[in-house]
Formats: C-alpha cells, sequence, structure tokens
C-alpha cells in the first residue's frame, strides 16, 4: 500500500499531538516530520504518548519539505504562524489541511491565489469534526419551517474569541436559508445589557465558558406547539480526527483551497 507522507505543525500542541497519534496509528499515512516550537529535541512518538518513534520535534519546516519529501502538511499552530507555514509548504508542491483558526481574509485570499496559481489543492476547515458540520446542515434544513431560532455555543473557559467560529458559520447557513428575521417581542427590555446575547441578523447567540467544558453547541428552534433542538457535542480532541484524516485522504486530488469539510462529506 502506497502511503500518503504527512508533516505535522503544532505536533507539540493539544491537538497536534493527536493528530500525530492518529498518523502514526493509521496504515495508509506516514509521519514525514514533526514541528513545533516548543518540545524541540523530543521523540514525537513519547509527546503522543505512543512508543519511541525516531522522529524528533523540530522547528526547521523546511528542512522537513526538503529532505523528507511530505505529500501533506497538517497545521494546527497559531494564527501568527499559519500562514508562513502554508505558504512555504504549497512552494514545495505539499498540500495542506488546515485546522488552525483565525486567518483573515487577505490571508485566505492569498492562499487562494497562491493554490490556482501552483494547482495545489488546500482544505480549512474552522472546525474538524464532522458532527458539526451534520449539526450546521441539518439546521439550515431545519430552518426552512422553523424560522424562529437562537444559538447557545459552550466551549472550555480558556477559548479566546466568542461566538465560537462555528456559532457563526451556523447562523450564517440558516440565514442563507431564512434571511433577516426579527424574532421575539418587538417591545422587548433588556434590564442587562446583553441579556438576550449577541445578534446577527436577527438570530440570537449566547456563548458560555466553563471548565469542563469541551466544544459544544445547541441550535433551538420554536415553532407553534413545539420546540426542535439539535445538538453537537466535541468531548474531546479526537473528535477532530476523522475529518482531519478525510481532508487528508482528498487534498491531494483538489487544485483549489476548499473551505470547511461541508463539501467533502
Ligand atoms: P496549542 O496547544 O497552543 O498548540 C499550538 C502549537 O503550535 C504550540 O505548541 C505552538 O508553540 C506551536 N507553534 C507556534 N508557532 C509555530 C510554528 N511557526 N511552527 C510550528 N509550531 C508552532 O493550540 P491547540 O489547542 O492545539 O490549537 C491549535 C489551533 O487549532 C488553534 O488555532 C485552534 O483554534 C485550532 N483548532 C481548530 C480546530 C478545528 O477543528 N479546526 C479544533 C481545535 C483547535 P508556542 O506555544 O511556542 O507558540
Amino acid at each position: 500500500m502506497k502511503k500518503t507522507k504527512v508533516v505535522v505543525t503544532g505536533a507539540y500542541g493539544r491537538v497536534g499531538r493527536e493528530v500525530v497519534r492518529a498518523v502514526l496509528n493509521t496504515d495508509d499515512l506516514e509521519l514525514a516530520g514533526a514541528v513545533d516550537l516548543r518540545g524541540q529535541g523530543l521523540d514525537v512518538g513519547l509527546v503522543a504518548g505512543l512508543d519511541l518513534q525516531g522522529i524528533t520535534i523540530t522547528d526547521d519546516l523546511e528542512g522537513i519539505l526538503q529532505t523528507k519529501h511530505p505529500e501533506v502538511l497538517i497545521d494546527f499552530t497559531t494564527a501568527e504562524a499559519v500562514l508562513k507555514n502554508s505558504v512555504m509548504a504549497i512552494n514545495y508542491g505539499v498540500s495542506p489541511v488546515i485546522g488552525t483558526t483565525g486567518l483573515t481574509t487577505d490571508q485566505l485570499d492569498e492562499l487562494h491565489i497562491l493554490c490556482e496559481k501552483k494547482q495545489i489543492g488546500a482544505v480549512i476547515a474552522p472546525n474538524f469534526a464532522i458532527g458539526a458540520i451534520l449539526m450546521m446542515r441539518f439546521a439550515k434544513e431545519a430552518a426552512k419551517y422553523f424560522p424562529h431560532v437562537e444559538i447557545i455555543e459552550l466551549h472550555h473557559e480558556q477559548k479566546l474569541d466568542a461566538p465560537s467560529g462555528t456559532a457563526l458559520g451556523t447562523a450564517q447557513a440558516i440565514l442563507e436559508e431564512r434571511g433577516e428575521l426579527k424574532q421575539g417581542n418587538p417591545h422587548e427590555l433588556e434590564k442587562i445589557v446583553g441579556a438576550r446575547g449577541a445578534q446577527v441578523q436577527g438570530i440570537h447567540l449566547h456563548s458560555v465558558r466553563l471548565p469542563g467544558l469541551v466544544a459544544h453547541q445547541e441550535v433551538l428552534f420554536g415553532g407553534l406547539g413545539q420546540t426542535l433542538t439539535i445538538r453537537h457535542d466535541s468531548l474531546s480532541r479526537e473528535s477532530f480526527i476523522p475529518g482531519i484524516l478525510l481532508a487528508v485522504r482528498k487534498v491531494r486530488q483538489l487544485r483549489q483551497v476548499i473551505i470547511g469539510l461541508d463539501s467533502l462529506i
């Protein structure tokens, strides 16, 4: 079996370790290298909770691209690092699968243009949990019949941004179906500012931050005499792995940037 060679950037990070473990445990993938600013010199197998692999973490992505010839880069680093890593990879003919969030519109445009020019595929997904993608898809479907909707997203207390990208993506998908709508009582009075959450064109978004949570979301629809709740829970970072592996297996067939997993599942 021909194995796809993968380099992981952010290999010492919370998600990166899960990714490394998955790559090492997957028959059709081969770990070509592991890059991080932290944990340099450590064996990546041990960092990922497996046996010694003889592959040490390095900060030299270009060295790995030149000597190990990976086909796919999986990046779970930081908003500051992801563009440089991805541009370097594409210039070496390597297809990026990007989970790192925070790329700006200009940066996304840059990647679109470079991939088009080099005829290299890339997958950039703000949420690799397949259940979360299905939640958004089902929410869009439900909005045809239930235009009144509120979104509650719940995350661990270390999360920096609110609302989550997934909540915004869900609101966007619902808006494509039902458009803007003023919900609730037109004379509604917020006695404490923020009590009704944030709003995206009439859809109320509520963000909960608590220790013990990972990543969760409820989409609540209300109709005549009935409600419908669609809920997704990421219970651990393993939830991202099937989506990442799916993207790794498809990205080499692409010749452009795909945003989100929706078109791949
Ligand atoms: P994390 O634990 O902080 O890991 C990121 C790692 O990348 C850190 O070890 C960091 O080192 C390292 N790094 C920084 N710059 C680098 C560079 N130039 N080259 C190589 N490594 C570099 O973060 P995380 O929780 O794993 O999350 C990583 C990213 O994935 C975040 O953007 C997060 O929002 C995103 N995420 C996406 C999904 C999804 O489904 N798409 C799911 C979860 C998380 P330093 O600490 O020294 O900077």
